[in-house]
């Protein structure tokens, strides 16, 4: 069995406290020894000498598109791809997000049917880089070329209760995990969709019985406040947005809060406000409703987190003008806009992380027993959240207890 030994490092834990010196110790795919203070033993380990860096669990999107395709190496002016194209990307922005340090990404949808349930199954073989996934299926169809970024349509699985329960079914049948519905519309695409609730409270209710069903999560784009109470009333694990959640929402929430995991994708909504997109662009109204959106999430999320309800990190990106492979953004945002300490922002990235991807107790940790998902920062993100954006700042990057990245020079 393949055993490895970081010495000379601080060990951010992903419970938020500071990183302490500590050795740890790999075996296989696991942590076996975390010893503060102290060395393990190093028989038959490679020694990763950390020159003083610090050593974390690895990171977890929360919103994954690997199928959107743009990355931080490619600029794709739309959202569509032939599909050879598409399948090509996907594996390629799967591995752009492990280079980046995202060792798991739980999936908020993709452009096709199965191209998650294939790459995860080629990543888990071995062989295909790429991050853990919870795979999803597709949830609406590609959109159209011509807008900078357009919603496409509305699934395809026409409507009415025994329609939904069939989609569920289908998705689980091929392979998908975390099934994503939009609950509600999205006002930066259309002015007031937000407010709309596309699904009736009968489509919603079959979701979720055929949901527990077949064994699999359900994951809601949710802006209006009855978006957020018609997901929690039917089981829906993962709330996207809550952007308009009042207070029986709130109320909602704060008693499924050991079942729920909200995101609010400040990525996409700070990258809107950013855009400096060609004139031929109109994109006063989606800057308008960014700015609206968050100025509530700056309100709503500090609410939830004293509600005890588990926010995460993760910011659909694969837009054009939110890329693959920028996604450690959206930690600094959580300490620029919503009050997070860089140590809490880790801490949901990781810990919470672990949580999102079902794993709880086994990842997102630097623990004994854990997953050996790692990340060897060179400086300390406990002190400066943004430096996990420079994917150089990451020496080493293992994943399962095998090195992605090696530390430099050992090779
Ligand atoms: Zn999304």
């Amino acid at each position: 069995m393949s055993a490895t030994v970081f010495t000379g490092v601080r060990v951010f834990d992903g419970s938020g406290t500071p990183p302490f010196p500590a050795e740890v110790r790999v075996e296989g795919e696991r942590i076996v020894q975390v010893a503060r203070e102290a060395a393990v033993p190093r028989e038959g380990a490679r020694i990763v000498d950390g020159r003083g860096g610090v050593l974390m669990p690895g990171l977890v999107e929360a919103h994954a598109h690997l199928s959107w395709p743009t990355s931080v190496e490619r600029f794709v002016p739309g959202m569509s791809l032939p599909e050879q194209d598409l399948v090509l990307n996907t594996a390629r922005n799967a591995r752009i997000l492990l280079d980046h340090g995202f060792t798991s990404a739980y999936s908020a949808g993709a452009l096709d049917r199965t191209v998650e349930i294939t790459l995860k199954a080629a990543i888990d073989a071995g062989g295909m880089p790429g991050p853990r996934l919870v795979p999803s299926s597709v949830e609406r169809e590609p959109p159209i070329e011509s807008a900078m970024m357009d919603p496409g349509k509305v699934d395809e699985h026409g409507r009415g209760p025994e329609a939904v329960r069939a989609f569920v079914k289908g998705c689980a049948a091929l392979g998908a995990k975390s099934l994503k519905f939009l609950l509600s519309g999205e006002s930066a695409l259309k002015p007031g969709a937000s407010m709309e609730l596309l699904y009736t409270e009968d489509e919603a209710r079959a979701a979720g019985e055929q949901a527990r069903e077949s064994d699999v999560w359900l994951t809601a784009h949710a802006h209006a406040a009855e978006a957020v109470k018609m997901g929690l009333r039917h089981g829906f694990r993962v709330l996207y947005h809550c952007t308009y959640a009042d207070e029986e929402a709130l109320d909602m929430m704060e008693a499924r809060k050991d079942e729920i995991f909200v995101a609010p994708t400040l990525g996409i909504v700070q990258a809107t406000l950013d855009a400096v997109p060609p004139p031929h662009f109109d994109v006063r109204h989606m800057k308008e409703d960014a700015a609206i959106v968050l100025e509530r999430q700056r309100r709503l999320v500090p609410e939830l987190r004293r509600r005890g309800v588990r926010v995460l990190p993760g910011g659909d990106y694969g837009f054009p003008f939110n890329p693959n492979g920028r996604n450690a953004r959206d930690l600094e945002l959580f300490v620029r806009h919503l009050g997070y300490t860089p140590a809490e922002a880790l801490s949901a990235a990781t810990m919470l992380g672990g949580q999102i991807m079902g794993l709880d107790g086994e990842l997102g940790m630097v623990r004994k027993g854990f997953l050996a998902d790692l990340l060897l920062v060179d400086g300390d993100p406990c002190q400066d959240v943004a430096i996990l954006q420079d994917k150089s700042r990451l020496s080493a990057i293992m994943k399962d207890g095998r090195f992605h990245k090696s530390p430099e020079g050992r090779q």
